[in-house]
């Protein structure tokens, strides 16, 4: 590409990642009047929160939700935020939890988790299919991307599951302090393969519509079309345990659909009619940093998510929150 298509966007700060952590982030900045903009490298916002069709024909068209399923508040400060995307209709109940020990409401996304995505995302400067490469500082940071654009900042909040954080930075050649480095190093995530299926009549899954199994191979299993999100299609999420996910992660999909459909056999009720699988390489971590975000004192560089805090929507928002709090202070913004 000849440099003279290329074009430089300016901001305060540059946030890498769109999930809920950097939409939690760049959604506080701009209430303060802060520059920013939001790079996430899938062609959708969400991150994790994820949504896909599976479509048969006009008559069967199918809605899942393949990453976070629900999630719940514990934190008075994240239920004020919970009260606005309720009141806004960007979120719904569920139920009141699915197992007898924890009887708390359960949130899910009016949508599928990808359309609250989306609604987060809806008054902020996101660009998507944009993957940053690499980035240097000099000044001001300056960012390189997949895409015919490069993007200036005072600030970088890096939101990406950490081991990627740390690859970009390698790439960048930007050094970290060692400690901080060997910690953030120690770090660790679950995967999850998920099974994304369309059935034919619907599902045998109890009402509300998920169950938490957790037996040798299946963790969760979910009905989006009890769950209100696939009105026009039988459509389920299996989601495999950690344990099963790194024994059959490099294994090929026929297999794993195959183990997966079997072992939830008894609850499905139906033939499956088409099928998709997911590998979520850092699906949630196991392992977390000792405080709700990272910020260097040599660079105005920040990491942030929900290894910073809890292996949660929550975690991440919590993250988040902090994290803005910090930017927004060293912008010379007081609360
Ligand atoms: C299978 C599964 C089940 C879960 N179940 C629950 C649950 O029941 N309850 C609950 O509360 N939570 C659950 N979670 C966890 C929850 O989804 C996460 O804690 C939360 O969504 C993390 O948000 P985040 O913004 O920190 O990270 P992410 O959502 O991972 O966002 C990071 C973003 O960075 C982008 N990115 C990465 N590298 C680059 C790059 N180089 N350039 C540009 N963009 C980049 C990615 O595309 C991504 O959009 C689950 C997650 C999964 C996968």
């Amino acid at each position: 590409m000849s440099s003279s298509n290329l074009q430089i966007i300016n901001s305060d700060c540059v946030v890498i990642g769109g999930g809920i952590t950097g939409l939690t982030i760049a959604t506080i900045l701009q209430r303060k009047g802060i520059k920013v903009t939001v790079l996430d490298k899938s062609s959708e916002v969400g991150g994790r929160l994820a949504t896909c069709n599976i479509d048969q024909d006009e008559a069967n068209k199918g809605i899942l939700d393949y990453g976070i399923q629900y999630f719940k508040v514990k934190n008075p400060q994240f239920q004020v935020w919970v009260d606005d995307w309720l009141t806004d209709r960007a979120i719904e109940e569920w139920c009141q939890g699915f197992n007898p020990k924890d009887s708390s409401p359960c949130y899910f996304g009016i949508g599928g988790m990808s359309g609250f995505a989306k609604y987060l995302a809806k008054n902020l400067d996101v660009h998507t299919n944009t993957e940053v490469t690499e980035f240097s500082y000099e000044k001001k940071w300056l960012i390189e991307t997949q895409s015919d654009r490069q993007y200036q900042g005072d600030m970088l909040v890096m939101t990406s599951p950490v081991p990627q954080s740390l690859s970009l930075l390698d790439a960048s050649f930007v050094p970290l302090p060692l400690e901080v480095r060997f910690s953030l190093e120690q770090l660790e995530y679950n995967s999850c393969i998920a099974v994304l299926a369309l059935l034919e009549k619907p599902s045998g899954i109890p009402a509300p519509g998920g169950l938490e199994l957790n037996d040798d191979s299946i963790a969760w299993l979910a009905d989006n079309h009890q769950k209100g999100i696939s009105p026009n299609g039988y459509a389920i999420t299996i989601h495999a345990t950690p344990k099963f996910s790194e024994d059959y992660w490099d294994s090929d999909d026929a297999e794993i659909i195959y183990k997966l459909v079997t072992a939830a056999a008894d609850y499905l009720n139906s033939p499956v009619i088409k099928y998709q699988v997911h590998r979520w390489n850092y699906s949630s971590p196991k392992t977390f940093h000792n405080e709700s975000y990272l910020a260097l004192l040599e660079l105005p560089l920040v990491m942030a998510g929900d290894a910073f805090a809890a292996p949660t929507v929550e975690g991440a928002v919590t993250s988040g929150i902090a994290a803005a709090k910090l930017i927004s202070q060293r912008f010379g913004i007081k609360d």
